[in-house]
Parts: C-alpha cells; sequence; structure tokens
C-alpha cells in the first residue's frame, strides 16, 4: 500500500486540477510535484516513485511540447476534422451567425459563472410603461367580451380596433422619434401577458405588428425615406402590416419558398421604373385580410442582368401596398375558433419599384439573414408572454374555482387527485414566468438571445398547453360548455395555434435548441470550425491546435466533474444564493457538466450524423433548456428578494426541471447509438444512479394550498394577468369573492354538519338556513354570508344554454375556396 501513495495522490491531485479547471502546465506541475512529494513524504521505494512519474510524463511532455504537439498530434487530427466536419450551408451558416450568446453559454461551460445571472439588473418597468398598462391596458382589458369577438362577431369589435391603433398598440417596438411607444422589451410583454390573460385573439392581433415583420425590418434594414414614410403611419395603425413568408410548399423550411420576382421595368404612380415583377402563394398570414402592407419574402431573380451579372439574387423581402394591381388578399383563414385575423395572400405578375425592397436595392437577396436576424427578438417576447399571460389566468380561475366548487360536502381543490392538477398549473406557471422575464430582459439588455428564445417559445407554449389542458380537467363540464361564461374553452381550443407559429414546436425542439445551441454555446465548436476553415495552413494548424487542445482539457474537466458531482449527489462546490438556494446551484453545476460532457461526446461519435440524430438532440436541447429555466427562477428568486413563501413554487417548479433533465439525459445514454460509449458515459454521469424524483406530494399540496387563497406568493403568480373584477372578467370577479368563501367555509361545515345529524330540518337550502337560524345554529350574520356566497358562487358554477338556431352560423355557408379549386 505504501508504494502506492505516489500513483494514488497523483491520480487524486490530477482530478481535483481537472476538476478546478486549471490550465495544462499548472496541471501538469502540480501532479508531478505530488507524486513526488507524497512519495518522499511517505517513504516510498524510489521505483514506485519514478514509474508513476515516467507514465506521466510520457502522456504530457508531447502536450506540452507545441511544436511536437502540432506536428504529430494536431496536424493529423486537423485533416480527420475537416473531412468528417459536414460543411456548414448557407442557411446555417446565417442562423449561426445571427443572434448572441448571453447566460446560456455558462450553461453549456459545465462549470456556470453565477455572478454573470446575479449580477444582471433586477429587469423594471418605467414610470410611462407603468401608466401604461394601468390605463390603456387596463380599459383594453375591461372592454374585452371574448365571446362577442370569438362567436359573435369572429373579429375585434370596430371600436376596439381604433381604441388599439389611436393608443399605439400596435407601435410598442416603435421609437418615438417615429410616433411609437418605444417600450422596453420587459414592458412589450407585461402588455401582451395581460391582454392575453382575457383573450387570445386579442393578444395575436397586438403582438403581430410588434414582433417580427415590416416595423422591425424596416427599424433595422429600411432606408431613411422608408422609415420616414412607414414607422409614423405604423406606429398610429394607419396602416396594418403583415408578414408573408409560409406558403403551401414552404413551411417549417421557409427557405425553399417556390415565390420569386423578375426584375424588369414597370408602371408604378404614372412613371416606367425598374423593379420587381412577383409571383406568390402565401397562406396562415396574421393579419393579412385587414393589411394595408404586406411584407413579402421571396426569391429574386435578374435573369437579364438588369442591376448586375447575378441571376439568382437569393431571398429578397418587399413591402407591397394593398391596393398594388394583381395582389389578391382578404379571404380568411379560421384558426381553432381564435378568430385573430389570419389568411392567404396571393399575386400574380403583380409589380412593385426597387424602392420597396425592404432597405431598397442594396439589400436584395439578404432577406433570409435580415430575418434571421430578427426573428430572436420576436419569438423571444410574443409567444411567451402570450403563454405566460395564459398561465397567469389558468392559476387564478383554476385556484379560486377549486376553492368555490363543493362536491362531496369539499371544495374540490381539497381532493388529492385535482390538487395534483393544481400544483401542476402553480409549479409549471412559476417555471413559465421566470423564463418570459428572462427572454425579455435578455432582449432589453441588447441581447439577440438565439438559444433562449427557441427555449422560451417551445416550453412557454407547451407548458401552456399543459396548464390549459389540467385547468379544464379541473373546471370538469364547466370548462367544456362554450358560451359568454365560459372562460377557458376557447383558450384550449386555440392551444395548439402557439404550438405551430413562429416555428412549430417538434422542430424547434429537434432541430433549433440544441442544434443551434450545441455550436452557438460551446465555448470551443464554433471557434473550432472557424479555426478549421481558415486559409493559411500554419495560421489554421496553429490556432486549431490551440482551441483543440483547451477543448480536450474541456472535456476531461467536465467528465470529471460530472462523476464527482454525481458521486456526491451535488453536495459540493462553492455557490451564491440562501440556505434555501444553495443545494439547487449545485445541482444546476452537476448537470451543466454532464451536459457538455455529453454533448461532447455527442459530437465526437456521431459527427455530422447528430444533425439527423434529432431524438438524441432533442433531449440534450431539453437539459439545455430546464437549466436555463432553473437558472431564470433563480434570478427571479433573488429579484423578488428571496420570498419564503414563494419557495414551494419555486421548489416545485425546481424538482420538475432536475427530473427532466436526468431523464433527458438518461434518455440520451440509453439510446445512444455506440454501446460502449453509453456505458462509459453513464458511469460518469450516474454514478450511483437516477437519484433525482419529481417533485414530492407533498410539495404538491403547498403548491396548491397557495392557488386556493389569496396570499402573497398568488399575487405575485398572477401579476401578469388582469384581474380587475369588471363585468366582462367572471375570473377577477371569482377572485374577488374569494376571502368571503374562505370566511365562509366554517360556517359551512357546522352547518352541514347540522343538517347531516338532523338538528336540522328542511326540505331545501333555503329552508334549511333558515331553520338553522331560528335554532341559533346560525347566526344572522352568518347565515347573511353563507347565502351571499352560495347566490354569488352561483355564477361561476353556472353554464350556458342555446335555442338551436342561435347556433347555427348566420350567414349562408360557401364552400371553402380549397375545395372549390380541386372540385
Ligand atoms: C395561425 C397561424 C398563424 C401564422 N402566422 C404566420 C404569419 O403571420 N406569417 C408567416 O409567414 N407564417 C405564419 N404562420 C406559419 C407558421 O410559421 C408555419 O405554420 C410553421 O412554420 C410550420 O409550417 P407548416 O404549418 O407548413 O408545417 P410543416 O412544415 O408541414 O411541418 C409539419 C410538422 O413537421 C415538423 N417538422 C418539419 N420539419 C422538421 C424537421 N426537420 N425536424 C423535425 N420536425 C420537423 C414540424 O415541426 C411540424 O410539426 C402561421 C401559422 C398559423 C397556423
Amino acid at each position: 500500500m505504501l508504494q502506492l501513495i505516489p500513483l494514488i495522490t497523483g491520480i487524486l491531485v490530477s482530478l481535483t486540477a481537472a476538476y478546478l479547471r486549471i490550465g495544462l502546465r499548472l496541471w501538469t506541475a502540480a501532479t508531478a510535484v505530488a507524486i513526488l512529494g507524497a512519495g518522499l513524504l511517505a517513504g516510498s521505494h524510489w521505483l514506485a516513485i519514478l514509474l508513476p512519474l515516467l507514465g506521466f510524463a510520457a502522456i504530457t511532455v508531447p502536450l506540452n511540447l507545441p511544436g511536437f504537439r502540432r506536428a504529430r498530434i494536431s496536424a493529423p487530427l486537423l485533416k480527420i476534422y475537416r473531412k468528417v466536419t459536414p460543411n456548414l450551408s448557407e442557411t446555417e451558416q446565417t442562423a449561426l451567425e445571427a443572434g448572441t450568446v448571453g447566460f446560456e453559454g455558462q450553461l453549456f461551460s459545465g462549470k456556470p459563472d453565477w455572478s454573470e445571472l446575479l449580477g444582471q439588473a433586477r429587469p423594471e418597468l418605467s414610470v410611462d410603461e407603468k401608466a401604461f398598462l394601468d390605463g390603456p391596458v387596463e380599459q383594453l382589458c375591461s372592454q374585452i367580451n371574448e365571446w362577442q369577438i370569438s362567436h359573435e362577431l369572429a373579429d375585434l369589435p370596430e371600436d376596439m380596433w381604433e381604441y388599439l391603433k389611436v393608443n399605439r398598440f400596435f407601435g410598442m417596438i416603435i421609437p418615438k422619434q417615429y410616433g411609437g411607444l418605444q417600450f422596453s422589451a420587459l414592458a412589450h410583454s407585461a402588455v401582451l401577458q395581460k391582454i392575453a390573460s382575457m383573450s387570445a385573439t386579442v393578444a395575436s392581433t397586438v403582438a403581430v405588428p410588434n414582433s417580427l415583420g415590416p416595423a422591425e425590418l424596416l427599424l433595422h434594414y429600411g432606408t431613411e425615406e422608408q422609415k420616414n414614410y412607414y414607422l409614423p403611419r405604423l406606429a398610429d395603425g394607419r396602416e396594418v402590416p403583415c408578414f408573408a413568408l409560409t406558403g403551401p410548399y414552404a413551411g417549417s423550411d421557409a427557405t425553399s419558398l417556390p415565390d420569386y420576382g423578375i426584375v424588369c421595368k414597370g408602371e408604378w404612380e404614372g412613371g416606367n421604373v425598374l423593379g420587381v415583377r412577383l409571383t406568390f402563394d402565401k397562406r396562415y398570414i396574421t393579419l393579412a385580410p385587414v393589411a394595408t402592407i404586406v411584407g413579402l419574402a421571396f426569391r429574386m431573380l435578374d435573369p437579364e442582368n438588369l442591376l448586375g451579372d447575378e441571376e439568382d439574387l437569393g431571398i429578397t423581402l418587399a413591402l407591397i401596398p394593398r391596393d398594388t394591381d394583381g395582389l389578391e388578399i382578404g379571404r380568411r383563414h379560421f384558426p381553432l375558433n381564435v378568430p385573430f385575423q389570419n389568411g392567404p395572400v396571393r399575386g400574380k405578375d403583380v409589380f412593385v419599384p426597387l424602392s420597396q425592397l425592404i432597405g431598397g436595392p442594396e439589400m436584395a437577396g439578404q432577406g433570409w439573414r435580415m430575418l434571421v436576424e430578427c426573428l430572436s427578438v420576436g419569438r423571444a417576447i410574443s409567444l411567451p408572454s402570450n403563454a405566460t399571460g395564459g398561465a397567469c389566468a389558468g392559476v387564478a380561475a383554476t385556484g379560486a374555482y377549486a376553492r368555490i366548487r363543493k362536491q362531496f360536502g369539499l371544495a374540490i381543490g381539497r381532493f388529492e387527485g385535482v390538487e395534483e392538477a393544481l400544483a401542476r398549473i402553480g409549479g409549471l406557471t412559476y417555471a413559465t414566468t421566470a423564463l418570459s422575464r428572462a427572454t425579455a430582459a435578455a432582449v432589453d439588455r441588447g441581447e439577440k438571445p438565439a438559444v433562449p428564445s427557441a427555449i422560451a417559445k417551445y416550453h412557454a407554449t407547451e407548458w401552456g398547453r399543459q396548464i390549459c389542458t389540467d385547468a379544464m380537467d379541473v373546471h370538469g363540464g364547466k370548462g367544456v360548455i362554450l358560451g359568454p361564461s365560459n372562460y377557458l374553452g376557447r383558450s384550449w381550443q386555440g392551444v395548439p395555434i402557439m404550438i405551430t407559429v413562429e416555428g412549430a414546436n417538434i422542430m424547434t425542439r429537434s432541430l433549433m435548441i440544441f442544434g443551434q445551441g450545441a455550436i452557438r454555446c460551446h465555448p470551443y465548436v464554433l471557434e473550432e470550425m472557424q479555426a478549421a476553415a481558415l486559409p493559411d495552413y500554419g495560421d489554421r494548424l496553429r490556432k486549431f491546435d490551440d482551441v483543440l487542445f483547451r477543448h480536450i482539457g474541456f472535456g476531461f474537466s467536465n467528465a470529471v466533474r460530472s462523476f464527482v458531482l454525481g458521486l456526491t449527489h451535488s453536495k459540493i462546490g462553492s455557490v451564491p444564493g440562501d440556505a434555501y438556494t444553495r443545494r439547487y446551484y449545485r445541482k444546476l453545476n452537476r448537470y451543466s457538466a454532464a451536459l457538455a460532457l455529453v454533448a461532447d461526446t455527442s459530437m465526437l461519435v456521431l459527427g455530422g450524423k447528430l444533425k439527423f440524430k434529432e431524438k438524441i438532440s432533442a433531449r440534450l436541447g431539453d437539459v439545455l433548456s430546464y437549466l436555463y429555466i432553473a437558472s431564470s427562477m433563480l434570478k427571479r428568486y433573488e429579484d423578488e428578494g428571496r420570498p419564503v413563501s414563494d419557495q414551494p413554487l419555486l421548489a416545485w417548479a425546481f424538482h420538475e426541471c432536475t427530473w427532466r433533465m436526468q431523464m433527458a439525459l438518461d434518455g440520451v445514454i440509453r439510446n445512444f447509438p455506440n454501446r460502449f460509449v453509453a456505458f462509459k458515459l453513464r458511469a460518469l454521469v450516474f454514478p450511483l444512479g437516477r437519484r433525482e424524483v419529481p417533485p414530492s406530494d407533498r410539495l404538491g399540496h403547498r403548491v396548491a394550498a397557495i392557488m386556493m387563497a389569496p396570499n402573497e406568493a398568488r399575487a405575485r403568480l398572477i401579476s401578469g394577468a388582469y384581474m380587475t373584477p369588471t363585468e366582462n372578467n367572471p375570473i377577477g370577479r371569482m377572485n374577488a369573492l374569494l376571502p368571503e368563501v374562505i370566511a365562509a367555509e366554517p360556517i359551512e361545515r357546522k352547518f352541514l354538519k347540522a343538517v347531516k345529524t338532523g338538528e336540522v330540518g328542511g326540505l331545501d337550502f333555503e329552508a334549511q338556513i333558515a331553520d338553522a337560524e331560528a335554532k341559533g345554529i346560525l347566526s344572522s350574520a352568518e347565515r347573511k354570508l353563507l347565502e351571499h356566497v352560495r347566490s354569488a358562487s352561483f355564477e361561476f358554477i353556472s353554464v350556458d344554454d342555446f335555442e338551436s338556431e342561435e347556433l347555427r352560423a348566420a350567414v349562408k355557408k360557401k364552400e371553402p375556396k380549397s375545395l372549390r379549386s380541386v372540385a
């Protein structure tokens, strides 16, 4: 044993150095000194010192000799690397170059620097933004009658359109100099959340002009003339925009669009000018039926070389005024009973001058880059905010309903089965609101959060769907029967819309989150690819060698960190936070190391094939997503002053995230094509097996309790929703009644007990309550409160009924156009 001391000490010091991620030279020196020192101190035989030293030197000396290392190790590896690494398509290259890397880069590092996250300023609304939320947005919400919009008008009422325009709801992202509101992303998100808590139709209508479309594109790429003309008109609603990219043949694969524009001369406003003659067929275009200006993506062709040598200029963006000859616009699609304006846009030989290209002729062919560069900002806000607003309303509605609705003599929320659904609603809403806030804050810091925006879009909408389904289940028949008193059914119907738009979710998860994340957020992969592509061999080898060996050290460190943190079940390491959250930071450290290790191994073993192994890539994306979401929750907890009352919500959502992270990693390893590598990975990632568990029933009970009574944590959770108890807002009114419902509960229990034991007689409630008062079982005040709560609650458990004629569509039906054309 004595003779093994130098070897064992050397291994331990080497692993510790890797865990701490110190540089190659220091690692070499520390390990050599440790072997020598331990051997001398322990009095080991000289051979027991020399042999480990020689073995160690055989490995490390070549690594520490740059010339030798480059020629003998890096040069052959560079050759292989260039052979196996797939060339990126232009589209992929554009996607990678667009956007910035924020804290998500730390999560990919295996050793996150938490000070980067916690040092970010707490997101705050300005005085003007608060005033807008408390003024025009409150006023708008008080006017929203969702049944009228979704069933009677299939549109917003005229005066609501006008109100939105006059109050510049369509100009939230437009600077004040052009007459817009110039809101922060946080305010933009808060406005959408509040509206979405009342109506998905109104929220979608407001979201689109503020998302990726003419205004955003003009702001970044428009000519001065275009900005000066269009932005003031877009800000005050004189122009209603839409943006048309998708068509029957180009959906998820938007770059394959067949729509084209031929450069030619044509008539425009009385003159003969150079322009493009456009032929296109677009569908699903939000706001198209009412749009006055259509943003269009098409492929620009110049067969007569009127602009230069190139014949296929590539994807280009143009603005087409509604009254342009040949533009066919106005018919509507009907997206799942959520009747925001959406429809096809078609055109044949529609001529527009080059001045209508966004950015003018200089930006011809730059359309895809323009779209991708702007995509992340809109995607970080519109759908995550809409989903969050719906989730907040889901908490407020379902928590209150579960307390008001009684069955078997108890509020239904008291039953464990219902409690389970309530806990999911509360926990996932906590996570969703934190996520939505994090991505909005990233935009406000000037980031273009390409990866977080995909995470936010996917998870907020998927969790929105889960929350809506749970809310429906808790409401039973009340959720199913449509009518003015149903505040859930339409949202539930419309949830798949959010899943589809701005990139359908299956592709977002399988291709975007990790596909982009792995290359963008990884500390070395992009640098390696760029190094391997350098034109000069000497530069290429030097740079590649440098990045490669930093990458190898990184991989080794992650393997050690993953193993050690797994072995200690994330119990070690210095982290920020309080007594409650320190263990959470440690867990995230562990899974960050595990993600970095498994992601690196996947890229190394699968190479270019990883792109097609979508199930592996999606699961790795899940791990990155849950790390990001969990970090956002910790930041939220810190920003809000570590409120103790939020801890059950944080804990539920955190356990859910870590459990899902574990299952995603397990899924990757279980399905990893190379079984030998999978075996090794399992040992490093799960040395003690899978120890994470989903949130416990006890925790779920605490979350459900928060949801069913007014309290500080609940108020914070639903703060994004419109809660004023107006006539059109049953959720607000139900919540206003909640304190009285709770105050009446002990009285009701006393009363029901007396009825059950026969102390109180009478055939119905009225007779029984009168008897209870007469017999002194209830005081007159108690009787009054019970009667009041019973009659006030009746509205919330009631559903609507209709005459048959009322349910028939009032207009004479026409066949849908697509079917007519087939016939
Ligand atoms: C209500 C509504 C509003 C919209 N508004 C607009 C708008 O204003 N402007 C606009 O231009 N577009 C708009 N869209 C279009 C929207 O962006 C597309 O629907 C979306 O891009 C998906 O295209 P698709 O529906 O043709 O699905 P498809 O492309 O046919 O995809 C079908 C399924 O296959 C999956 N899939 C496809 N490729 C892959 C892959 N490589 N890996 C894994 N899964 C894959 C998708 O995720 C999806 O689940 C809207 C759509 C809807 C429904």
